[in-house]
C-alpha cells in the first residue's frame, strides 16, 4: 500500500488563502503573462524538505487538466528558478461549481511530495523520449494515489467540524459529486479502494487529533 500524505493545518490555511485570492482575482484569469496569485515556502509533510510554490492563474492549459504542477519557477524576467509551479487551468474551472481548494490542494500535494519529484523523472527519462502514460497507468502512479487522497483534507476537516463526517466509505461517495476527476479516479481503480478507505481514515485520524 502507497502511504497517505497527511498535510499539515499550516498547508490548508496557506490553500484556503491562495483559494480566496484566485475568486477575488478570477477576472485577471484571461491576462498574459498569468496572474501570479501567491509565493509561499512549505515543509513537505512527507520528508519535511523546504519547497518554494507558486500559484498562476492560466487562461488555457493544454492537455485538458483543471490543474498542473512542474518543477520550476518561471519569472517576470523569462529566468527560471528553483521551486514548483502550479498552473490552475481557470478556462475549465467554474468557480461557482467547482471545488476549487481540492483541486489546489491536489496541486499543492503533488508540489510538495516526492514521489512526485519521481513520477516526473520517470516520464521524462535523461533519453529525452518523454514516457507518455495512459489514464489508468496514471491513476496507479503513487503521486497521483496520494493527491486525490490528500486533496480532501480540507472538506474532511469541515465535514469533521460540522458533524456531517460519518465514515471514508461515505465521504468518498460524496466526494465524487464534488469533482468529476475525483469520480473517475475512483470508478475506474477498484483496485485501490481499500487503501482509498485506509487513506481517509489515517487523514480523518490525524485531523481528530490535531482538532482538525
Ligand atoms: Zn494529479
Amino acid at each position: 500500500m502507497v502511504e497517505p500524505v497527511i498535510l499539515s493545518a499550516d498547508i490548508l490555511t496557506q490553500a484556503r488563502l491562495w483559494r480566496d485570492d484566485c475568486l477575488r482575482r478570477w477576472n485577471e484569469a484571461g491576462q498574459l503573462p498569468p496572474p501570479r496569485i501567491g509565493e509561499a515556502i512549505f515543509t513537505s509533510p512527507v520528508d519535511g524538505s523546504q519547497r518554494r510554490v507558486v500559484l498562476d492563474l492560466y487562461p488555457l492549459i493544454l492537455g485538458g487538466v483543471r490543474g498542473k504542477t512542474r518543477p520550476g519557477v518561471l519569472e517576470a524576467d523569462e529566468t527560471e528558478t528553483e521551486g514548483y509551479t502550479i498552473a490552475l487551468n481557470a478556462s475549465m474551472i467554474n468557480p461557482a461549481l467547482d471545488s476549487l481548494l481540492a483541486i489546489i490542494l491536489h496541486e499543492l500535494t503533488h508540489a510538495l511530495d516526492p514521489e512526485c519529484d519521481k513520477d516526473i523523472q520517470m516520464q521524462n527519462p535523461a533519453t529525452g523520449i518523454r514516457v507518455i502514460l495512459s489514464s489508468m497507468q496514471q491513476y496507479d502512479l503513487a503521486s497521483e494515489r496520494r493527491a486525490f487522497s490528500a486533496m480532501w483534507t480540507a472538506d474532511l476537516a469541515q465535514d469533521i467540524l460540522d458533524g456531517t463526517y460519518h465514515d471514508p466509505d461515505d465521504a468518498i461517495t460524496r466526494y465524487c459529486l464534488r469533482a468529476t476527476e475525483f469520480a473517475a479516479f475512483v470508478q475506474y481503480t477498484h483496485h485501490l479502494h481499500q487503501e482509498r478507505l485506509e487513506h481517509f481514515s489515517k487523514i480523518v485520524d490525524a485531523l481528530k487529533s490535531r482538532g482538525c
